[in-house]
């Protein structure tokens, strides 16, 4: 323990064989990780466009309503027609899901352990398939897919192997004729609603947790990524698991996602997403229904408008490659992603520079092609958000750099603006695209200032050498999941449980050990165990 303040700086010393290990990346230097992706990539290009039908209680299910999900790097390619599930279905789910919960709840937690992660294996079985699909489907990079399915089968390993230690449940008190016994319980029907940027991952998280710990799941997924959320249920049937435990509802967040978070059966959301809907979600979910047995919980995680501060003695080599990823990986669409760079006084005008520079070798194109840094956003409205939020900043501060971008395709140009008001509109509000604003900060108090200036608390950064100051940022950044020296994007499973608080959710972090609790219930049974007599079986 460090004297300083009593935390552990060292994780218990586990054996190897108790550890958890992350799933290993894809290297694409390796000429058959490249041949298999080109491969998958031309595979599913042959079956498009594909069809996306939803499933209740294991049933493909056709609606009246579809909508047609296009390639963002190639408008004119039609990669999908996903099926909009109306109040009817989500009605119909409800009630199976509902049905189901009591079998489901009474399964041994160790066989629904097994299940998830033969979800896992599975994932790994179809790795390169479901990296195809995110490619075309939403434009992420090769790498970046490929990060997206590993967090996903590491969701299912983690929570599986949490569940078989929480299920164990554990003996409280010490008196003497008596035994309680703390352990946690399933609370009902879990609605999931996903977002897009990490189409398999986050809504992976979400379902398995619910399910691993005998929640029966809703799963509504965004518009934009609804085609590799099949795949999520395409395998949660091959794996073994009941149909009754987990449905699949891709639609309108705002018609049949309302409509289900408002349903007196539901127990439990599990939200992804915009601060604006995870916020309106809370305010609907306090509302008690008619015939509403239960206080409804939410596990909301939401946006971010994350800094990364340079100090005056960082090493800039590291931090400016860093910070040209942290901020422009997947386009910036990703809720950890640097949209404001603090730097302290005596670096900035070098830094800047650097950045500038650095800026200038990315190269924008479709995300299938591997020699991209980044693709385009996810669809037409988000760039014309984008790019508007760009033009009106134009007028408001100074332009450092806007990079070059094909005409066709939802693509935005990476842009650097300089000298940014810490109180702008620029420096407050989430972008979600590749936008980035540097601020000059006096010292380091300042720039933590700037830093903890925004209503959100996700991610944040620090580059410095020196360890009085990454002392004092680690007392004082008041962010969720704080890098030191290494780039802010990327959280990976058990290493780096993630999510943040203040409006960036509640703080219930993913891939770590406070997580399935909150799809639980925590009881404690008390016995008295001094026997007064003797009670014979019938018939003795
Ligand atoms: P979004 O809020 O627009 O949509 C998220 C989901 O909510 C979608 O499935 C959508 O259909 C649904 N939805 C919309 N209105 C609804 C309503 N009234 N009732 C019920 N459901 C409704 O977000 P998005 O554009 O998909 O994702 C981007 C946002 O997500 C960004 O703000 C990003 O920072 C955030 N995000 C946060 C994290 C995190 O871990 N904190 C991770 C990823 C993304």
């Amino acid at each position: 323990r460090d004297p300083k303040d009593g935390l552990a700086r060292t994780s218990p010393d586990l054996k190897s064989s108790d550890r958890f290990e992350n799933e290993a990346l894809l290297d694409f230097a390796v000429k058959e990780n490249r041949v298999s992706l080109e491969t998958a990539l031309r595979e599913l290009r042959r079956l498009l466009p594909l069809q996306c039908p939803l499933v209740v209680n294991g049933q493909e299910l056709r609606t009246p309503d579809a909508i047609t999900r296009e390639n963002p790097a190639h408008p004119a390619e039609i990669i999908g027609h996903v099926q909009m599930a109306t109040n009817e279905e989500a009605e119909q789910a409800v009630r199976i899901a509902k049905e189901s919960f009591p079998a489901w709840r009474a399964t041994p937690a160790t066989e629904r352990a097994a299940l998830v992660d033969k979800l896992a294996d599975l994932m790994l079985r179809d790795r390169f398939q479901l990296i195809a699909k995110q490619v075309l489907e939403v434009g992420k990079p090769w790498a970046e897919a490929d990060g997206d399915v590993c967090e996903a089968i590491d969701f299912c390993r983690y929570y599986a192997r949490d569940m078989r230690r929480l299920a164990a449940g554990q003996r409280v008190g010490h008196a003497l004729g008596e035994v309680s016994i703390y352990h946690y319980e399933p609370r009902g029907v879990a609605l999931v609603i996903a977002p897009w940027n990490f189409p398999l991952a986050i809504l992976t998280g979400m379902v398995a947790g619910a399910l691993v710990t005998g929640n029966t799941v809703l799963m509504k997924p965004a518009e934009q990524s609804s085609l590799v959320a099949h795949d999520l249920i395409r395998l949660l049937k091959e794996a073994g698991f009941p149909p009754g435990v987990a449905h699949f509802l891709p639609g309108i967040g705002e018609t049949v996602g309302e409509y289900l978070v408002n349903h007196k059966d539901v127990a439990t959301i599990a939200f992804t997403g915009s601060k604006a809907v995870g916020l309106h979600i809370l305010q609907r979910a306090a509302l008690v229904q008619p015939g509403q047995r239960h206080v409804k919980r939410c596990i909301i995680e939401m946006g971010g408008k994350n800094a990364i501060i340079v100090d005056s003695d960082a090493d800039l080599d590291e931090a400016v490659d860093a910070i040209l990823y942290s901020a422009f990986g997947f386009a910036g669409q990703k809720c950890s992603a640097a949209s404001r760079v603090i730097v302290l006084e005596e670096n900035y005008d070098k830094f800047e520079s650097r950045l500038i520079e650095a800026a200038r070798s990315l190269h924008v194109g479709p995300a299938e092609d591997p020699r991209n840094y980044f693709g385009p956003v996810v669809d037409s409205t988000a760039q014309l958000r984008i790019l508007q939020t760009i033009e009106k900043a134009k007028t408001q501060h100074k332009l450092l750099f806007q990079g070059e971008v094909q005409p066709v395709g939802y693509f935005v140009p990476p842009t650097i603006f300089g000298e940014v008001d810490p109180q702008s509109e620029l420096a407050q509000n989430e972008v979600f695209g590749p936008v980035v604003a540097l601020m000059r900060a006096k010292d380091l108090d300042h720039a933590l200032e700037i830093a903890n200036g925004t209503e959100y608390g996700l991610t944040g950064g620090l580059y410095s050498r020196s360890p009085a100051n990454i002392e004092k940022v680690r007392r004082d950044f008041q962010v969720g999941n704080l890098y030191i020296n290494r780039g802010i994007t990327g959280a990976m499973v058990d290493r780096h449980p993630f999510g943040g608080f203040k409006m960036s959710g509640l703080g219930s972090k993913t891939g770590g050990p406070d997580y399935l609790k909150g799809f639980m219930e925590p009881r404690v049974v008390t016995e008295n165990t001094v026997r007064r007599g003797f009670a014979a079986p019938e018939g003795e």
